[in-house]
């Protein structure tokens, strides 16, 4: 089958045995959907057999159907939000740019703010979430939705840093888990949750900042440990990614998607002709790769699924 010329360069690109066995040659990227300014946040209603994702500077988020393919606004003005995720429960939980914080949205369509401020500060403009099945709430908090008018309100930041929080799903207590970043963003746990990774997309305003995901042990009391460089960007930088059920990882990248081993090594890429900015596992058995890129939604089938809802 003949692809059309804005997908003629899109596909996969192995530069290791391990990756050629997770898809067909004759598996092909799909643009399911063109026409934001800038897609992020994906995450996956397995009920509803639907994906919502975020278009930050148009202040919206958008619905995929699976069930016919069609893409309406989900929500509208949606607080320049970013990052989505799907709890334990099947709710929305959603960050805000504009309002600076985190919120879930109820079954009843309500909407519960978590958290937005830490030690009585405003937080910078959290960006990217996920959650463990302890009920825990992980966010990143980096500045990128206060840095300027066009995914947020400019506005000076009130924390002393760009750092990522843990909510606690017993009392509700924030707590901050990492203080050695630049500007923390995407995040996602290794499938048993011992392990917890995190981009640093420092380098998107700081000459030589870091471009890379580090890798911790999460601790029983809700800590981390160790913190190590896992993998640094080789195109651009990494936002979000997520992590499959043999434990890869699927990378944002400038050029499309990198796939890591859970030993590190780059096995491949599925190039995409956008920045990508994040990914999310979909379908009955979440094996189709939902894709953010700059103003489109692509997908692909590969031979492996997602870890986790949402
Ligand atoms: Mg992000």
């Amino acid at each position: 089958m003949a692809l059309p010329d804005h997908l003629r360069d899109a596909g996969f690109e192995s530069f290791d045995p391990r990756f050629s066995r997770l898809f067909a040659p004759h598996i092909h990227v799909e643009r399911l959907w063109t026409g934001a300014r800038w897609c992020e946040g994906p995450a996956w209603f397995a009920a509803g057999r639907y994906l919502v994702w975020s278009d930050i500077p148009n202040n919206r988020m958008m619905r995929w159907d699976e069930t016919d393919g069609s893409v309406s606004v989900f929500r509208q003005p949606s607080n320049n939000s970013n990052g989505n995720t799907v709890d334990r429960q099947g709710r929305l939980v959603t960050c805000e740019h504009l309002a600076r914080r985190v919120t879930r949205t109820e079954h009843d369509g309500s909407i519960t703010v978590l958290a937005d401020r830490f030690d009585g500060k405003r937080l910078n403009s959290p960006n990217d979430v996920v959650v463990r099945a302890d009920g825990s709430i992980w966010f990143s908090d980096p500045t990128y939705g206060i840095l300027t008018d066009y995914e947020g309100d400019l506005s000076a930041p009130e924390l002393s840093g760009s750092h990522v929080y843990r909510l606690d799903p017993a009392d509700g207590s924030l707590s901050q888990v990492t203080r050695d970043f630049v500007q923390p963003n995407g995040l996602a746990f290794s499938p048993d949750e011992n392990l917890l990774y995190i981009s640093d997309t420092g380098a998107s305003h700081l000459a030589g900042g870091p471009a890379h995901i580090r890798r911790f042990n999460v601790l029983e009391d809700g800590t981390l440990s160790g913190g190590e460089v896992f993998a640094t960007c080789t195109a651009g930088l990494f936002d979000g990614f997520r992590v499959d059920r043999e434990g890869r990882i699927w990378a944002s990248a400038a050029d499309g998607v990198h796939c890591y081993d859970p030993d590190g090594t780059l096995i491949g890429r599925i190039r995409i002709p956008e920045i990508v900015a994040n990914v999310s596992f979909a379908g009955a058995k979440r094996n189709r790769l939902m894709i953010c890129g700059t103003t489109s939604l692509y997908a692909v089938y590969l031979f492996t699924s997602g870890v986790t809802i949402g």
